[in-house]
């Protein structure tokens, strides 16, 4: 079923591929890439944090996550639910199934403010900006634009990139 999900027709390519790896877990945060002898630490590179950094502690544990899906992500959509669960934000999957026009509408959703907390991480990693949650959340709804103006689904579009 994640499966399913992770590669939803709703979603742009580029969003298939991020959900492929945050569902697989090899996203390359620094506990994937210690475990590869690819980086010194695997410790998240989150000032104060120190947290080993997994994908599931990037995208949901670390305060910088958190404090994006309390704060921000309510703030720019009325469709993310309030009880929002690591495997909802994470794999797709709720407590119980959504009908498929929310979905359709939430999984996007929750793809665009993952794409953008992976984004600010990023930054921070290579440039030393850190962003706030409002500015992270903006980046999503930006993001979320390119929906919104694409319209519907396009399952033509392609396949998504698998290893
Ligand atoms: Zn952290």
């Amino acid at each position: 079923m994640v499966w399913h999900i992770v590669a939803h027709p709703a979603l742009l390519n580029l969003h298939r591929d991020l959900s492929w790896m945050v569902a697989h877990e090899i996203l390359p945060v620094r506990a994937v890439m210690h475990s590869r002898g690819m980086a010194r630490t695997s410790a998240c590179p989150r000032p104060g944090c120190g947290q080993e950094e997994s994908v599931r502690h990037m995208l949901w544990e670390c305060r910088a996550a958190r404090d994006l899906w309390k704060e921000a992500g309510p703030l720019i959509t009325s469709c993310l639910p309030a009880d929002l669960t690591p495997q909802l934000v994470l794999y797709g999957v709720g407590r119980r199934p959504f009908p498929s026009k929310t979905f359709t509408k939430l999984w996007p959703t929750l793809t665009c403010l993952k794409e953008a907390l992976w984004s600010s991480r990023n930054l921070l990693v290579a440039k030393n900006v850190e962003t706030t949650p409002q500015a992270v959340a903006m980046v999503a709804t930006e993001a979320l634009g390119w929906y919104e103006r694409k319209g519907a689904s396009t399952p033509g579009e392609g396949s998504s990139t698998t290893p």
